[in-house]
C-alpha cells in the first residue's frame, strides 16, 4: 500500500508515521529527515537546502523530488512506503504521478493552527538519529537524551515562534492546495488530531483500513 500523509508541520504526521510504519510494514519516507541527514552530511542537495530549511521555506521541488525518485526506487519499498512531508506542493504530487506511482490513500492529520503553535514550542529532536519527542506529550525518559540512542535532544531551528508562523503560510499556501487534488481523485481521508496520541493512531488505522 503507499500512502501519503498529509498535514501542516506538528499535526503529528511523523508519529502517526511510526504506527502505520509498525501496522504495515512498510517503510517511512520523510522528505524532511532525509533532508536533516543531507545537510549533516555535507552533500550537494543538502548545502542546497540547508539556507531554505533554517529559514522554514520549502526546498526547491526539483530538489526533493531527486532525493524522492531515488529512495523509493530501492528494495525496501517494494510493497509499498508512507510518504511523510512529500508531496508538498502541487508539482510534487505531479510528479508522483508522472513517475507512475499509484497512490492508494492520502490521510490529512488535521489540527488548528493554535494547537500546532503549541505543540512545536514543546518539540525536541535527536542529533543523532532524528527520533522527535515532546516535552509534554512524548517525553524522553532522561530529559534532554534520546531513549533510542542516546544522544542529545534539541529544538529544531525551524521550530522558533517566528519560523513557525511562516511554516504555516507556506503550508496553506502551497501545500493545502493537494487536498484539493487528492479529494478530486477519491483518495483524501481526514483525521482529526487528538490530544491523546493513541487515540489519533487508532483513528489513522481506521482511516486506512476502512
Ligand atoms: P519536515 O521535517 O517535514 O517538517 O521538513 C523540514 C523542512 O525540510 C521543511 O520546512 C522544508 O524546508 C524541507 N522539506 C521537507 N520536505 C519537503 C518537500 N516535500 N518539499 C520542499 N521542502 C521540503
Amino acid at each position: 500500500m503507499n500512502l501519503i500523509l498529509l498535514g501542516a508541520p506538528g499535526a503529528g504526521k511523523g508519529t502517526q508515521a511510526e504506527v502505520i510504519c509498525e501496522a504495515l510494514k512498510i517503510p517511512t519516507i520523510s522528505t524532511g529527515n532525509m533532508l536533516r541527514a543531507a545537510v549533516k552530511n555535507g552533500t550537494k542537495s543538502g548545502l542546497e537546502a540547508k539556507g531554505y530549511m533554517d529559514s522554514g521555506k520549502l526546498v526547491p521541488d526539483e530538489v526533493v523530488i531527486g532525493i524522492l525518485k531515488d529512495r523509493i526506487a530501492e528494495d525496501d519499498c517494494k510493497n509499498g512506503f508512507i510518504l511523510d512531508g512529500f508531496p508538498r506542493t502541487v508539482p510534487q504530487a505531479e510528479a508522483l504521478d508522472s513517475m507512475g506511482v499509484t497512490i492508494d490513500k492520502v490521510v490529512e492529520i488535521y489540527v488548528p493552527d493554535e494547537k500546532i503553535k503549541q505543540r512545536l514550542s514543546g518539540r525536541r529532536v535527536c542529533e543523532g538519529c532524528g527520533n522527535s519527542y515532546h516535552v509534554d506529550f512524548k517525553p524522553t525518559k532522561v530529559e534532554g537524551i534520546c531513549d533510542a540512542c542516546g544522544a542529545k535532544t534539541v529544538i529544531r531551528k525551524d521550530d522558533e515562534p517566528a519560523t513557525v508562523e511562516s511554516r504555516l503560510k507556506i503550508y496553506h499556501e502551497q501545500t493545502a492546495p493537494l487536498k484539493g487534488y487528492y479529494q478530486a481523485q477519491g483518495k483524501l481521508v481526514t483525521v482529526e488530531g487528538q490530544e491523546e496520541v493513541k487515540e489519533t493512531s487508532r483513528l489513522t488505522l481506521e482511516a486506512i483500513n476502512g
